[in-house]
């Protein structure tokens, strides 16, 4: 069967539904130029206008998908990604990759550039001077395998449709449209191979979306659409009317994301993160139910724990004149976290922190250093090598000036 370009666009301008194969036609049309600039604008003019019937607007997600490469995973456990509809302090996306990678899930996430108010994710990790986000395939595939999640730029290459007709639709006023919008974020998110999404529709005054009806009514459309094509999605509505970290900017929100990615910092970027992790990990059958995969998300760490940490206490009020660090660093290779014959195998978790600097005031009982081991009779006897590398006196003595002198 043969299509030409007028007469699908006289079919949307007439409220009518183009073919399947119509839309696949008009796709490829408009990533192989096939299809005019002018064309392709009187197309989006005409969606946005009469807007599509629903299954239409689904063959027009796939059509846009298939205009170029759909990515394959040979992968052991599910593929899964998240997008958010765009908002303000929004690093979601920096956090829950990692979480997800983590628990066993492979996160091929391609990420945009920030549009308008809103921040990109991949602006956000170009603030680390020198890194790159443009990957070819070979190193996506092995990064994926190694690390579990990747973010990187779509390239040229995924859904070149939805590039020239987004670039299009920007300069003629035709990007406020369901249904292309939804074939827009979709075709892009589709061609990564996934086999479930979950979607963060941002509704409030920092997001395109202003109320919770229109964000609604784009939440649907994304997940009824997405269902359709053959990805398992789901999406929460989430408030936007104020920013969800504390910190906005580029480098300023890397801060936020390492805060809560390594100390579990408390606030609505990590409670949200949670709660779109809960649900994707709930809604794939990774959990049974979505309190007990939040729960394994809260519970993650990135740097290994020791199971015992201990408080050694000063044993009497006075001042820290001295520690005998020699002492100090060899209890850390007792603890495990240095080597006694080479072949010895380093425990990273294990150690001393919280160390009181020379000079400090003490009172009986306040903890002077922490243990971390990994069984209790060994913190119990470190505890002891610590207390004895500690001096105490009554007075205050100046300790030795950082930097002695000089020389050259
Ligand atoms: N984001 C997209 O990727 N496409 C749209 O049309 C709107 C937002």
């Amino acid at each position: 069967m043969s299509f030409d370009a007028r007469s699908i666009i006289a079919q949307v301008r007439e409220g009518h539904a183009p073919s399947g194969a119509a839309m696949a036609w008009f796709a490829q049309g408009l990533a192989d130029h096939t299809v005019s600039d002018a064309q392709a604008a009187a197309f989006a003019m005409a969606v946005c206008l009469q807007g599509l019937p629903f299954d239409s607007r689904v063959d027009l997600t796939r059509a846009m998908r298939d205009s170029g490469p759909v990515l394959h995973w040979d992968l052991d456990g599910p593929v899964l990604d998240k997008h958010s509809t765009g908002g303000v302090g929004d690093c979601v996306s920096l956090v829950l990759a990692p979480l997800l990678a983590s628990a066993g899930v492979f996160v091929p996430m391609i990420s945009g550039r920030g549009l308008g108010h809103t921040g990109g994710t991949l602006d956000k990790l170009q603030a680390i001077p020198g890194l790159s986000v443009q990957v070819e395939k070979p190193q996506f595939d092995r990064l994926l395998k190694e690390v579990g999640c990747a973010i990187v730029s779509a390239g040229a290459a995924l859904a070149p449709a939805d590039k020239r007709l987004y670039a299009i639709r920007d300069v003629t006023s035709t990007v406020d449209s369901l249904d292309l919008i939804t074939a827009s974020i979709l075709s892009k998110k589709l061609a990564a191979g996934l086999d479930g999404l979950i979607l963060d529709v941002k509704c409030g005054s920092g997001a395109f979306m202003k109320t919770p009806d229109q964000a609604r009514v784009l939440g649907q459309s994304l997940v009824r659409t997405a269902g359709q094509a053959g990805c398992n999605t789901i999406a929460l509505i989430s408030d936007m009317n104020q920013p969800l970290a504390p910190a906005l900017g580029n480098a300023l929100e890397l801060v936020e994301v390492m805060q809560v990615l390594c100390e579990g910092k408390a606030g609505r970027l990590r409670e949200l993160t949670l709660q779109l992790g809960g649900e994707l990990l709930c809604a794939n059958r990774l959990f049974k139910s979505f309190e007990a995969a939040q729960e394994d998300l809260a519970n993650r760490r990135f740097l290994p724990e020791a199971p015992v940490i201990r408080e050694i206490y000063a044993a009497r009020e006075g001042y820290i004149t001295a520690w005998d660090s020699e002492a100090l660093g060899l209890s850390v290779v007792q603890l495990g976290g240095g080597r006694q014959v080479e072949s010895d195998i380093i425990d990273p978790s294990v150690g001393l922190s919280d160390v009181l600097p020379i000079g400090s005031k003490v009172i009986a009982g306040m903890p002077v250093a922490r243990v971390h081991a990994n069984r209790v009779g060994l913190a119990d006897k470190i505890g002891e090598t610590v207390r004895n590398a500690l001096s105490m006196g009554e007075i205050a003595l100046p300790a030795a000036p950082l930097v002695l002198e000089r020389v050259g």
